[in-house]
Formats: C-alpha cells, structure tokens, sequence
C-alpha cells in the first residue's frame, strides 16, 4: 500500500484522506490505492515535500528586483534550481536550490542585502499537504438560491409578480457592472500600450441586459486599427530608414515582434495571454483555447471572482449583442421572460455547458428561441429582423463580415407592439409553442420571424438565390449545419446557433416543454395558494423528484431467466407449461418482487391506474418486436391456460402485470383484486398496471451492521429462511430509526422482455414523490438486493410447495 497513514478504518469500510473518499471494502480499496487519482496526488505531494525541503521563503526586497537578481545573489550558497515570485504583490520569492545543505548555508548567514535593503530569508513553513474540495457545482448553487427564493416567491400574488422578482434577484448590481467596467478600461489602457489604437469591446451577458451575478465577462479586442497603425509606421520606417516611425512608439511596441496582417489567431492570442499574464494585476488562470469555433483566451480574475474570454474575431458578436439590448429596450416584458425562461433551462439542465462546449443550448440560442417566440404571438409582441432592418436609417446601415447587421440604434424608433398578453400567459404560450414545434422539419428563422423547410437547406445553391434577392451575402454562402435543432443567426445566415445540440438535448428540452405546458394549465400556476403550499415560478423550477406530475428519470432493474439455478420442482412446472412457460415464470418473479417490497422491506404499496407509464418502451418494444402483450391471469394454478394471448410463432415476448391483478396468493386485496377477467394489453397502446409504493423508513441503511448484530446477540444462525431474516433487519431498522421526514414514493413497472434466449423481467423504478432526496440511495441498494431475493423466494416458494 502506498502509505498506510493516508487511509483510515471507518465503521463502513475504509477512508483515503490522501484523496477524501469512502471506500467500502478491500477491492476497493486496493483498485483505488492502485488508480490515476491516488498516484497523482501522492506523486504531486512527494514533488511538493522535496521543494519544500530544498528552498527558502525570501522577502523585503523592492518589486523591481527580477527573478535573475535572486538567483545570482543565492547563487554563492549553493545552485539555485528556481525562483518563483508573487507576480501580484512583487514582495515575496521562494528561492529553489539543489541541494538541501544549501539551505544552512542561507539560513545562517547574519544579513542577507540586496541593493542596500535587507533581506528576510527564513524556512519554509511545512503546510500539511491537502486535496481542496471542488467548489460547489452549478446546480447545487441553483438549488441554494431557488430555496432562498422559495418564500419570497411563494408570498407573491402574482406569476408576472414572480418573474418580475425573478430579474430583481438575478441581475447583475450596479457595483458589479461599475467593477465589470473598470475591468475593462484598465484591460483597454494595458493592451493600447502593446497594440496602438487597439479597442476592447465588451459584449455577452455583462451588457445584453440579461447578464446574472456569475455570468462571464466576453470581450471582443479589435486589432483593426492596430493593423492599419502597424501598416502605415512600417512604410514610414522604410521611408525614414531604420528604427523611427512617426511617433516613435512601433520601436518599443510588441507589434515589432508581429505583423498582425499575416498573424494567425492563436498567434495573436498566445501574445494576448501574455499579455494577460505578465502585466494585469490578480489575473491567473490564463490559457488559450484554439480549438473552438471562434478561438478564444480565457482568465480568472481573482478579486472579482470573475471568468473573462478574449476573441479577435469577433465584431459580429458585439452586434447580436447590440441586437438583444435592442429587444430588451424596445419590449418591457423581454427581461423578466428571459430571466424566467434561462433560469428554468438552467434548473432542467437544459442550458448552459458547463466549460463553454457542450450539446446542450446556450443562453444565447435560448434567447433566440424565446426572441422567434415572441415574434410568431397574435399579434407579435416583436418584429422581424428583416422589418427592424426597413426601420433604420441609412446611417444605421451596418454590413459585418458580407452580412446585413442593420437595425436601429434606438428602441424609440421601433413602434410599441399591439400585444398585451401579461407575462404569465406568455411564458405558457413559451412552452406550448415549443412543446408542439416541428424541429425536424424546419428552419428557425429570426431574421424573416417564420419557419423556413428543411428541405430548402440540403441543397448548396443558396448564394445563387440569396444573389437573386439582392441580399448580400457572404461568399461563398454556405449551408449551416443542420442538426435536431435548427435555428439561424439573424445576422450570420450560414450559422445554425443550436448546431452543437444531440438528439438528447433536443428531446429533453421539447419533453420539458411539454411539462411545463401541461402544469401551467393547472391551477398551481396561476393561482396563489392559499395554504402555503409552492405555486407559479415555484413548482415550474422545481427539481425533478419532487413534482409528482413530472415524468422523471426512470431506472431498471433486470432479472434474467436462467433456468439452471431454478429449483427442480419450478423447472418441472415450467415444463409442463410449455409455450406459456415465460409468462408463469413472470408470474412468480412478479409475486416474489411484490413479496419483497412488501414483506421484507415494509413498502406500502397501493393499485396505480396511471396507463401512460412506459408507454415509449412498451410502444418500441411492441414496434420493434414481434411482441404479444397480454396481462397475467388471475389464478395461480400455475397453468398455461392462463395466459390469454400467445403469440407462437414470436420468439420474443413482452408481457405486463401489475398490482390490478394479483400476482401471489398472498396478495394483499386492495393491490391485486381477485377475479377480474384479465383484459389484453392492445398492441402499440398498452394498458400498463403498475405499483405504487410509499417507504417511510431508511430501510436499506446500515442493513449489513443490522444483520450482523442480530446473528451475534440472538445466536441467530441463518437456518430461518433469509427472507425471514431479511424481514427482522427491517423491522429492526423500522424500530430503532426515525421515520423519513417525507416519505419516499416511487412506481414499479413490471415487464417482461426477450426471447427464449434472453427472456428476462424488467423492473422499471421511478421516483414520484422524493423531498428527501433518498431515491438514489434505495435504487443503488435495490440493485443487488432485488434479484438476490426474487431468487431465494422462488426457491422457498416452491420448497414450500
Ligand atoms: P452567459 O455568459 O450568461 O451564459 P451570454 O449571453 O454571455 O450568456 P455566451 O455563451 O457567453 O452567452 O456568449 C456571449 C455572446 O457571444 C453572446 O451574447 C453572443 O453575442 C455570442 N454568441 C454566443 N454563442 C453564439 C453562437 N452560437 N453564435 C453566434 N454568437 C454567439
Ligand atoms: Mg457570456
């Protein structure tokens, strides 16, 4: 083991202080101790004991002394391997040498002077090597502050009151936006000094109006200037002879170094990041990114705590942001709907990736979405972009790159829409306009405000067409990149701003679209609750788990038919059942499962008549195989005849059952009534019985000390049946700890899937009702347990039998 005092016995296992993890058993263990994290970190704090143990900590020197000066002045104890400096204060080093008797020799020389100052020189001090934990993630934060909001949210009497807050609570303060500018003037002041007449332009969230607190600072710097600057100082060199231009500032200026017209992007981004790094005070993190669509230079600034992003080419960007203020300016109901509308995308996970690329839609595209949105209301609540463009005047014209970017400058010169749908009827009309929208067949189109035919995209003729209409345009014209979701820039016609979503993400946010369409028609949404129960913008944001209404996440657990570890008594039945074999052993699988969510781990379970329930897979299943559904007979006589439906010539079979129908004689009556005639599931619209069960206790924790304690006290040995067993660990449980303070409900779908060769019972799991966040945490214990149980009552069962 690479050092023992790294890890810890815990009462569950074991625990990796080196790396701050729980490890349950010894494989674990060991495969941890063995992995890249472990041996990263151990070799990361060995290279940082032995520089602790090879250098000094130096200070009191003036903040024009350089690297080298320290170097060659300790240079007379001993060879300096490094020298490292704080860059922000200029007051403190820490001296390297390779040699740790170097460091007597420093430490016990009487006076260390420097250019007649003195010199501190001490031990390093020994810090306890530590992994710092990762900062809270993205959506823990979000859950924090909607539970903040909660209260205040729920005490409104309106949803345009709630969204109205929502932009209170968001927007960026104006101390935040006076410190975003002062950022950028000092960044304009350092880089005109290395590029002359170079511009730095913000744009993005921080001044589209719909920047949040944490949003990210975009800078655009515009070299255009330093390029003609570069050009005409080179000719007058040449002119003038050697190492003069006309102000004489080329000789000093970086730009010698440079010929910006030729430069490529991650040339000049390589010299911004230096740029970056030497001369702007608490930046760190600098680095270049050059493989995204714009390249980009990317830095933290430490005492804003803010992410800044650098792009050269990138004027058509500073326009679609000037677009967006527009919107915002022209329209008082832009804001709060954006705000709205980011936020819950943020909370469905929707929108934002997390490192800049990703398949999921950006805030930008999202706007977008709710800009065509707004444009396609009875009557537009905003115009067109090409209408906006017959608005301006002639010196508002603004052509970027080949593409028309006019509009005009001022909302006044936009007339007020007729529109007066209040905010609330809005954000609906957001999710129905979406939950129903034909994304494979068309184009989104901002600029013309309507949907363009996909088909008109797959041919590469769209320059002879766009010449013909008179529309500049950018040669040569191509096609964007279609992909689910297809919508164009309304300035930069070839870019298709959702071209980075998958099928996923595309799927996703129509499928949230159509949730959140169906709850705003319920009365939760518009109407505040008298109770104080959540309501409006409250349950729509809310997390998946805890609204009961929303489909969520639906896990499986899949027990196969392996005939040889079946009892001889139950593969006999199985026998004589012949064809109908698969469906009587479902049948038993489904009583066992029933007999161990509700006998041994003490679920509530109760009759569910919730028939749209794993329609999707029942609808593949049934349309990709050759699938009979039938539902199980109520009898257990464990006969063939039971089964209703049979399809003979299928190998592969897919069958339900649920708690309508009894599945062991055991059943309790109100989860399987007796004596229903079963009714056949028609093919392709399945009626799907299911259980619904509620747990109430933390019944899958701590099980294995339970059981432990119970062996050793009542000299139990495990010759009752281990269902029997199972049964007292849970009791035990239910005794000793606290109720959950939400009980945990959740559905089970029984099906059965597979041929011959694969025939298997598939449990569909999904959380209806989880406030305590514990979901998870059963599923994972399910997992094993389930099929171990269904198994040991099989074979009790027909022990028993
Ligand atoms: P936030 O930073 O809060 O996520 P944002 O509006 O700043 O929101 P970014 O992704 O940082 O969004 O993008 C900054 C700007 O870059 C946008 O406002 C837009 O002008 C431009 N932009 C971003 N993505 C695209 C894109 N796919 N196509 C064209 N321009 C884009
Ligand atoms: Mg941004």
């Amino acid at each position: 083991m690479e050092s023992d005092a790294d890890i810890k016995t815990t009462p569950r296992g074991f625990h990796c202080i080196l790396c701050n993890v729980n490890l349950p058993n010894m494989p674990s263990l060991d495969q941890h101790v063995k992995g890249r994290k472990h041996q990263t970190l151990s070799t990361v704090r060995a290279t940082r004991k032995t520089q602790e143990d090879h250098s000094v900590f130096v200070s009191g020197f003036k903040p024009d002394i350089s690297q080298t000066d320290i170097a060659e002045y300790f240079q007379q104890f001993g060879p300096v391997t490094d020298v490292i400096m704080d860059k922000d204060k200029g007051v403190y080093a820490i001296v390297q040498f390779s040699e740790t008797q170097s460091i007597q020799a420093a430490l016990s020389c009487v006076e260390h002077q420097m250019r007649g100052l003195k010199l501190h020189v001490k031990p390093r001090e020994k810090k306890e090597f530590k992994l710092i934990p990762k900062k809270k993630s993205d959506s823990q934060n979000l859950q924090q502050v909607l539970n903040h909001l909660k209260p205040e949210l729920c005490q409104l009497f309106s949803v345009d009151a709630q969204m109205q807050c929502i932009v209170e609570r968001f927007q960026l303060g104006e101390n935040e936006k006076k410190a975003r500018g002062l950022l950028v003037q000092l960044l304009q002041e350092i880089f005109v000094e290395f590029f002359p007449d170079s511009q730095i332009l913000p744009f993005g969230s921080s001044v589209n109006t719909f920047g949040i607190h944490s949003c990210d600072l975009d800078l655009f710097l515009d070299l255009e200037n330093s390029k003609v600057f570069q050009a005409r100082a080179k000719s007058t060199t040449e002119q003038a002879g050697e190492g003069m231009s006309d102000d004489g500032r080329s000789e000093d200026s970086i730009l010698s170094d440079i010929d910006l017209s030729t430069a490529s992007s991650a040339e000049v981004l390589d010299l911004v990041a230096a740029i970056l790094k030497r001369c702007v005070p608490s930046v760190h993190k600098v680095h270049v990114v050059s493989s995204a669509r714009l390249p980009v230079v990317k830095f933290h600034h430490r005492e804003l705590n803010l992410q800044g992003d650098i792009t050269i080419n990138n004027r058509l960007a500073v326009r679609n942001t000037r677009f967006l203020q527009l919107c915002s300016g022209m329209e008082d109901r832009m804001r709060p709907l954006v705000y709205t509308i980011r936020y819950w995308a943020k909370q469905k996970q929707l929108a934002g990736n997390p490192s800049g690329a990703g398949p999921l839609l950006n805030n930008y595209a999202l706007t977008l979405l709710i800009i065509f949105f707004l444009q396609n209301c009875e009557p537009p609540v905003l115009p067109t972009v090409d209408q906006l463009k017959d608005m301006a005047c002639e010196e508002e014209e603004c052509v970027i790159e080949g593409w028309n970017c006019t509009f005009p400058s001022l909302p006044i010169s936009v007339p007020p829409s007729k529109n007066t749908q209040d905010l609330c009827s809005l954000l609906s009309g957001f999710f129905s306009f979406y939950a129903k929208f034909d994304f494979a067949s068309c184009v989104i189109s901002v600029r013309e405000g309507r949907t363009l035919p996909i088909t008109d995209f797959l041919t590469e003729n769209k320059e002879e067409e766009a010449m013909q209409e008179g529309k500049p345009t950018k040669t040569p014209y191509h096609s964007p990149k279609l992909g689910p979701l297809n919508l164009l820039d309304p300035f930069e016609l070839s870019h298709n701003v959702a071209g980075n979503l998958n099928d996923r993400s595309q799927r996703c946010f129509q499928r949230e679209c159509q949730e959140a369409e169906k709850y705003c028609r319920s009365l939760q949404y518009q109407r505040k609750s008298t109770k104080g129960k959540s309501w409006g913008l409250v349950r729509l944001f809310t997390p998946h788990g805890e609204v009961p209404h929303i489909k969520t996440e639906q896990l499986a657990i899949s027990i196969p038919f392996k005939s040889a570890s079946l009892p001889e008594v139950l593969r006999s039945q199985l026998h004589m059942a012949g064809d109908g074999f698969r469906l009587l052993w479902f049948q038993k699988v489904c009583a066992a499962v029933e007999g161990v969510l509700k006998g041994v781990l003490r679920c509530h379970l109760a009759p569910s008549t919730d028939a749209v329930f794993g329609e999707d897979s029942a609808v593949h299943a049934a349309e990709e195989m050759e699938t009979t559904s039938a539902s199980l007979n109520t009898s257990t006589n464990d006969s063939c005849d039971s089964v209703e439906s049979q399809n003979e010539a299928s190998p592969l079979v897919t069958a339900v059952v649920g708690a309508k129908r009894p599945l062991s004689s055991g059943s309790d009556a109100s989860v399987s009534p007796q004596g229903k005639k079963p009714r056949l599931a028609r093919r392709g619209k399945p009626d799907f019985p299911q259980w619904i069960c509620v747990q109430k206790h933390l019944v899958w924790a701590g099980r294995r000390k339970v059981r432990r304690e119970l062996i050793k006290d009542t000299d139990l040995r495990p010759e009752g049946s281990c269902m029997e067993m199972e049964s007292q660990v849970t009791a035990h449980i239910i005794e000793k700890e606290q109720e959950l303070k939400e009980p945990l409900e959740f559905k089970v779908q029984p099906q059965m899937v597979g041929g011959t060769e694969s025939t298997r019972a598939v449990l569909k799991f999904e959380p209806t009702s989880d406030k305590g966040g514990v979901f998870h945490d059963f599923f994972h214990f399910l997992e094993p347990f389930l099929p171990k149980m269904v198994e040991t009552l099989l074979e009790k069962e027909i022990g028993s039998v």
